[in-house]
This record gives C-alpha cells, structure tokens and sequence, in this order.
C-alpha cells in the first residue's frame, strides 16, 4: 500500500537528467522487490524506476529492461549467461583477494553465492575509488562475458568478471564498511550480489519477465500522461497499454525493436509500427492436453473444428523473405537470415526462438522449390520429422535426435527430415495470426507445393462424430504421429494466439489416454550413484517441476526407470560437469536425510517423463502450496519413467507447478470412487 501511494516519488534521488542511469539505482529497486512477496508491489516498484529512467535517461531504457528481465539480448540472439559456480567463485576470489577455499567455505555456509560475494567485497583501502557501475556499463560488461569464446576465453572471462566486481559498490568504498551486512535485508541493494546473481542467471527476485512487460506499459503511460500536463492516467489508459503492449510484444518479442519504436512514436502508435516481422521468431501457440475425444468434444461443443495429425519431431518455424523484398525488414534488429538462395534469404527457428539455421541446411537449400512463383515472404509453423527414404513413412522422434545439432554440411546429412506444415503466420507483408483458421490453412494450401518426403501439409479431418476422430486417432498413430492437435476452425477464437497455452488447441495423445493425460517436462536437480551394473554411474535421478512465480524449483520424483545403459553412461558425462557443492537456495525439496541425493546439479536439463498417474508425498514439494499445503505434502508422481531429453526446452520451460497441481486436482476428481492413491518409490 505505501508504495502505491508513494508513486510520483523517485524511487532513487541522486541522479541527475541525462546521467547514465546507476547501477545503484537498479540495485535499490532489486533489493526493494526482493524484500516483498506481494505482486502488485513489485510491480509498483519496476514501474516507478521505470519511470524514473523514462524521465531522465529514455536512452538507458534498453539495458535497463534487459537488465530487468535477466536477458541481455532477444532469444535468437542465442546470448545467454550462466555462468558456472567455479568460474565465479574464482572470480570473486581473486577480485577480492580472498583464497577460494575460503570463498568455498562461505558458499557452504550461506549457500548463495551472490551474498558471499557482497560479503568478500574488498576492505582493502584503493588509491582511487573505482567509477561508479553504470547500468549500460553493467550490460556492456556482460555481453563481452557472454560472448567471449575460443582459446584462453576461460580467463577472459574471469578476468571481465572480475572488473565488474572490483567496480562493484564503489558508493562504499573508503568508508571503512566491512563489506555488505548480508544478515540485513538479505544483503541490500549490494551491487556485487546482484551481478553474480546476473551472472548465474539467476535473480531470484520473484520478478517475471511479464510483470517488467506490465510494468513497463504502465511507466510509459504515466510518462505519457504527465509529459501532456495530466497529474495521473486514469485506470482505463493504463490498462489500454498494456494490452497494446502485450499484444505488440506477442507477435515481436524483441525488446531491441520495440522500445526505441515506443519512445519515437509513443505506446499509442505500436501496434502500426512494430509488427510480426520475418527475422523475429514470436513464442508459438501451445496446446491444452486433453484425456479423451469426450473431452475435446464437451470442449468445441458447437463449434467448427479440425482434427490434424500430431507429428512427433521438432517444432520450426521458417521465416523467409525474398530478395526484392529485403529492404522492407530492418536487418540490425532481426536475426541475421542465414539461408541464402538465388530466390531470398530464410530462417528455422525452434520452440525457444533459438536458431536452428545450422542445424538443417539441407532444408533451407529446399526450400524455395516448395514456394509458389511471386512470394515476396512468409513465416511459416511447422514440423520438422524425420523421415524413411524408402519405406517412405515419417520415422521416431529418437531418430532425428540422432542428427547433429551444428555446423551440418548438407552433403553428411544422413537422416532425412519432411517438413509438415500446419499453420502460416504471415504472408507477402501481412501478419495473418488475426485471420480464422480456416482462411489461414486456405492460404497456406494455396502458396507452398507438397514435395514426397520434403514438405507436406498436415493431414487433417473435421469430422466431429466421435467415431470418426476415434478412426483418425488410430490412424495417426499408424501413421506414426504421436495423435491428434484439435484446432478451433472459425471465428475469433481460431486466430493465432502466441506464446498462449490456448484452449482452442487441444492435444490428445494416444499414449497418455488412460493415463494423466501429458507427459512432464521435469528438471534435473539430483542424482544417486547406481548399484550393482551401474555403479560407476548414477542410476536414479531427483527431479522436479518450476515455479515461475517464486522462480523456485520443487522436487517431484525420484526416477530411475526407462534408461539404457548407454543413456545413462551418456547422461553422467553430461551431468558431471553441472555437479554444485550443495543444492541451491532455490530448490524446494524435503530436508529429511535420507531423501538427500548423493550430488546436485546446476539447474540445466530437462527430461520428458511419464507417469501412471499422481499422488501426495510429504517427500517431494511439487505445487504443496497450490494445493494448500496438505500437511507440507507435495504431489509426486507414481512409476515414473523417461522418455527423452528436451534439449529444446530450458529450466524455466519444463512443466510447471500450477500444471501439476490442475492434474493431480483434474485426477483427483475423476477417481474419488477409487480410494487414496498410495505414495511410491522407484
Ligand atoms: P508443449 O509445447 O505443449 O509444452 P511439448 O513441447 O511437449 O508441449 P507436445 O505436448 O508434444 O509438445 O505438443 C505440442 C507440439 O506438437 C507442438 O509444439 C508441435 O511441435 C507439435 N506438433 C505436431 N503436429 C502438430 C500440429 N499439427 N499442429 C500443432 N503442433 C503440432
């Protein structure tokens, strides 16, 4: 409440019109929002900084964002940080003049590596006081972090990281403190804590991207509003922003294009001026599982709909623009279009707008034979499948993971991909995200050619009888989909939604009919050495669900079911180098002794599990607090087994808490007549 009414106060006093915006002052909103848990506060918070930069350093909006949302670039950039535990220790060891064993013994002990840095900061007296961190020096500093490769780049990196600390603080420095009191307010506004946190990838502040994007809406409309003469917007202005810059961000998720747009022409004007775009990947439209045709069909009771073939590859989307048509589309904010043909210039991007470019050469040298003559451009969503040359039929997922990620050479391709296409997004200029289904399948018919085991369109059937979608589930499985994608045909409800879970797409999976109706996509947290065969590796795993509102990670099985041996010795290669001294601060797991794995991991992979279905345990911590906190119990998961490794999902991607707490809450209403489900080991 007392931030909402301090609102027309700076939130951070000394700093003056046209000074680069502080570091400091972006530490002191962090630390203001990490010392509160309720959401509307934060958000108050992020929104007067913002507008605080807004009105004395709008060239600094950028990084500050970028900051904000603990991505120092878009997506396909392919610019990440996290960087590893050792690395930084290291760094703050010798930035400090402290030993690492040291710095190790403070990890043990507080078990937050961004505090121990604001712990170590130097006591040792400077000749001169290092020049305040600036938040686009802060930004400029990382990203030559980020992307520091090839020989010796370990110790560059070290060696900026360490630049960034020694300038960390410089407000404290001379005036004898010894270092930051890490006891009170969680360590404070300290500066060297929040760039190692940075650095981790990890803020921990509880702050999601999309509170920033609200935030951010709201700051440029009270800037606006106050830069016309007017104290304050009135409710509907700022609501009016920030669906226009939802909407906006949907379509063109790249802060890069879209904020210098909003200074220039205002948050009104956005939506004519930043638009879907080839060269910036949008988030895909995702799906809602279902358990039974009987679902889908109480779902679109009424409505026209479309039954397509689930094809079980990768998801791709290519973008394309010809070459008289190039000049239409900024080429510093894209994604530097990497297929080059005597027709235009494409793009694959994957599910996480990453740049699958490298990866398929063989299908962006194809792919203009598969576009009608007079395409200017297009951004297409498809399915990449692996495919039988000569039994010609499309092949398992395992298959096209076998295929080498980068740097392919079209002449070693060995397994062949057909692509299938089941959505156009965009067309010769125009957006078409906005149009019905049924218009957009019509256009995309209409401009691209079906080549044999290159390209092809989804298969589909509209019926709505339940037995014909029963045929065409069973089909599809022959066929070797994975089922149905059940799509909402006319009317505004099927127009593209980005980035959306929608309940206008559903999935129905044939294997998982009878069971909680989707696999889990659960991060790997933990694992304990093997017995017998599999000593040497580890042979069960802990795994766990995400919580994007708290950004924590809650542990929801013990797995050690549906692995080879060769998976296992593969996955301890992988799993070794990630190995942490103790488990982070933000995993939630029980504290019993004997529910301890025997090494954690850094928080990197990402598995696809199924299940036979849900249950309590007061082991694991998976959605307790949505379900109430039945005795501190968390929901877990009975006879798990693997099924893959998503290397196209992230941590922050796999399934989430509020996932979990719908199916177990969506089980439990089903089966009440069957009795208690019983808690399960491995
Ligand atoms: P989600 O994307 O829903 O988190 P997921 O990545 O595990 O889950 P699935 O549950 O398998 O994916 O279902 C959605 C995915 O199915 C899409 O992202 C896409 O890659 C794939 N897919 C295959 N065929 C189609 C189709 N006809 N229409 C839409 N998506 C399809």
């Amino acid at each position: 409440q007392s931030t909402l009414k301090s609102i027309g106060k700076d939130p951070y006093p000394d700093w003056k019109e046209g000074d680069p915006v502080p570091y400091a002052a972006l530490c002191t909103t962090f630390s203001k929002i990490e010392m509160t848990t309720k959401r509307l506060e934060i958000a108050a918070h992020c929104s007067l900084f913002l507008r605080q930069v807004l009105r004395l350093t709008p060239n600094d909006l950028l990084p500050t964002i970028q900051l904000m949302i603990n991505k120092l670039a878009a997506d396909y950039s392919g610019i990440e940080l996290g960087i590893g535990e050792s690395l930084i220790m290291k760094a703050i060891g010798e930035s400090t003049g402290r030993s690492l064993a040291v710095i190790k013994a403070d990890q043990n002990d507080i078990g937050d590596l961004g505090l121990v840095a604001a712990k170590s900061r130097s006591n040792q007296p400077t000749m001169f006081k290092p020049k305040a961190l600036t938040v686009r020096g802060v930004h400029e500093g990382l990203m030559g972090i980020a992307t520091t490769e090839g020989q010796g780049a370990q110790g560059r990196k070290i060696g900026a990281i360490k630049k960034l600390l020694s300038a960390a603080d410089a407000h404290l420095a001379g005036k004898g403190s010894k270092g930051v009191d890490i006891t009170k307010d969680k360590g404070g506004p300290s500066e060297a804590k929040f760039i190692v946190r940075t650095l981790e990838g990890k803020l921990r502040l509880g702050l999601a991207e999309k509170t920033v994007l609200v935030a951010l809406a709201q700051a440029m409309v009270f800037h606006e509003t106050s830069e016309k003469g007017n104290k304050i917007p009135s409710t509907e202005q700022l609501a009016k922003g920030e669906r226009i810059l939802k909407s906006v961000y949907s379509e063109l998720p790249s802060y890069e294009v879209i904020i210098p747009a909003m200074l220039e022409h205002g948050i009104a004007n956005l939506p004519d001026k930043c638009k879907l775009q080839p060269g910036v990947p949008l988030k895909p439209m995702l799906a809602k599982p279902t358990k039974s045709i009987t679902e889908v069909l109480d779902r679109f009771e009424g409505k026209n709909f479309t039954c397509e073939y689930k094809y079980d590859g990768e998801r791709a989307q290519i973008h394309f623009v010809a070459h008289d048509a190039a000049q239409d589309y900024s080429t510093t904010t894209t994604a530097p279009l990497a297929g080059r043909s005597e027709r235009g210039i494409a793009n694959i991007f994957s599910r996480n707008s990453e740049d699958l470019s490298k990866k398929y050469p063989d299908i962006l040298a194809k792919l203009p034979s598969w576009v009608e003559k007079g395409t200017k451009s297009f951004v297409l969503d498809c399915e990449t499948v692996a495919w039988d040359m000569v039994e010609k039929k499309v092949l398992p997922f395992q298959q096209l993971m076998t295929r080498k990620r980068k740097d392919v050479k079209v002449e070693d391709v060995k397994v062949q991909v057909c692509v299938f296409a089941f959505d156009l997004l965009f067309l010769n200029g125009q957006g078409l995200v906005n149009k019905t289904f049924r218009e957009r399948r019509e256009l995309l018919r209409k401009s691209f050619i079906e080549t044999e085991g290159e390209f092809a369109f989804a298969a589909y059937g509209d019926s709505s009888e339940l037995e014909e979608i029963q045929t065409l589930l069973e089909e599809s499985v022959k066929g070797g989909c994975e089922g149905l994608m059940v799509k909402m045909l006319d009317g505004p409800e099927s127009s593209y939604e980005p980035s959306k879970r929608s309940q206008n797409w559903l999935k129905v999976k044939k294997d998982y009919l009878a069971g909680v109706g989707d696999s889990l996509d659960l991060v790997v947290l933990g694992a304990y050495y093997g017995k017998g065969k599999r000593t040497s590796w580890y042979g069960a795993f802990l795994l766990a669900c995400y919580n994007p509102t708290t950004q924590n990670y809650e542990t929801i099985c013990n797995i050690g079911t549906g692995f080879s041996e060769a998976i296992l010795e593969e996955f301890h290669e992988l799993l070794a180098q990630h190995v942490i001294e103790q488990p982070k601060p933000f995993y939630v797991h029980s504290a019993g002794n004997k529910d301890q794995p025997d090494v954690w991991f850094e928080p990197k992979f990402v598995w696809e599990v199924k299940t036979a279905d849900l249950t309590l345990s007061p082991r694991y911590k998976a959605a307790a607090e949505q379900l109430g906190g039945a005795e501190g119990k968390g929901v877990s998961l009975r006879f798990p087994r693997f099924i893959k490794l998503r290397e196209d999902k992230r941590a922050e991607q796999a399934t989430t808490s509020r996932m979990i707490a719908e199916m177990y809450q969506k089980q439990e209403s089903v089966s009440k007549s069957k009795g208690p489900a019983v808690d399960d080991d491995f």
